[in-house]
């Protein structure tokens, strides 16, 4: 009858399946990161490259690099019935979990395939190979990958191709003086950019990026590091700019003491608490990140990659 269906972000799948995207969803489904993008084409000043990326996870632990082959292999026993995990009342536990009876098994709790590091997953050809075997072996589940935002704009279209319909940029500025207190270099075109030049090419790309995910109508979280004394008075306008932009949640990562960063005194929870406040009213904010490892596997803060990396032996 001509009657326009009032678009619903909230309604999608890329959002009611995706435990980042919807806390309801985190309650009952996981998501499966695959650690093939070891490369990366900026330096952060928070980032030792031992450690997995700042953007999606949490340093100490350092992830094993899978090739598209083993990512896939892997993908097929955590998605298989009666794989490594199991649900055990509304706790999901690996196969060799002593506890209780097995309630229920389902092979279909990870709605999420996703690749976030531990470099950045847009300076890998692997991360193209792997979406493209992904498409066609496991069309369902969502496909998700986190990016600094360098190269998207030069990739959306074939993200968009793999099926790829949820993106996190990091952004920890929009303000290039500010940018450049974050970003040691940046490489663009076969060159290293230095200073304000990288920190203003990093913000016309993601800017760029970000605006093009969104009108790719892809489901567009932004995670910024909060960095005290460095960028910490510049979050809500941040916030306040991606929320113009149409992204559909905003992550603040309170920064991890490392590198050149090493001696700034971390953010407490309660001034993450008191900055996503602060950004509330200009997007919607994502509060319960667990900060995942580039390999992780199961419900946020409940990842069973452990376990399944024990259970089937050295990768
Ligand atoms: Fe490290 Fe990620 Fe920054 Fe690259 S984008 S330097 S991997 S934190
Ligand atoms: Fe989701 Fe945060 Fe984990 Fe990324 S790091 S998968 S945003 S909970």
């Amino acid at each position: 009858n001509g009657k326009e269906i009032p678009y619903d972000p909230s309604a999608l799948r890329k959002i009611r399946e995706h435990p980042c995207y919807s806390e309801n969803a985190s309650h009952k489904f996981g998501r499966m990161h695959l650690a093939v993008a070891p490369d990366c084409n900026i330096q952060c000043n928070y980032c030792i490259r031992d450690f997995d990326c700042v953007n999606e996870n949490r340093p100490g632990v350092c992830s094993s690099v899978l090739s598209p082959e083993e990512a896939i292999v892997l993908v097929r026993e955590v998605m298989s019935k009666d794989s490594y995990v199991k649900v055990i009342g509304s706790d999901i536990f690996p196969i060799s979990h002593p506890s209780g009876t097995i309630v229920k098994s389902k092979d279909s709790y990870i709605k999420v395939i996703g690749i976030a590091g531990p470099g950045d997953p847009l300076a890998n050809d692997v991360t193209f190979e792997t979406l493209r075997m992904l498409k066609e072996e496991f069309p369902v589940p969502l496909k998700c990958l986190s990016t600094n935002g360098l190269m998207l704009p030069e990739y959306i279209d074939l993200l968009d191709e793999y099926g790829v319909s949820n993106i996190t940029v990091t952004c920890n500025a929009i303000d290039p003086a500010i940018g450049e207190k974050i970003y040691s270099y940046v490489e663009w075109e076969g060159e290293k950019l230095h200073g304000r030049k990288a920190a203003e090419r990093l913000l016309a790309q993601q800017m760029k990026g970000i605006e093009m995910a969104v009108e790719h109508k892809m489901a567009v979280k932004i995670n910024t590091v909060l960095i005290p004394g460095i960028n910490d008075h510049h979050v809500v306008d941040v916030a306040k700019k991606m929320g113009e932009m149409g992204v559909y949640t905003f992550n603040i990562i309170p920064v991890i003491p490392l590198y050149k960063f090493a001696d700034i005194i971390p953010p407490t929870l309660s001034d993450k608490k008191a900055m996503h406040d602060a950004c509330a009213p200009f997007v919607r904010q994502m509060r319960h990140c667990e900060r995942c490892r580039a390999d992780a596997i199961g419900k946020l803060g409940k990842d069973v990659q452990e376990e399944i990396y024990r259970n089937r032996g050295s990768l």
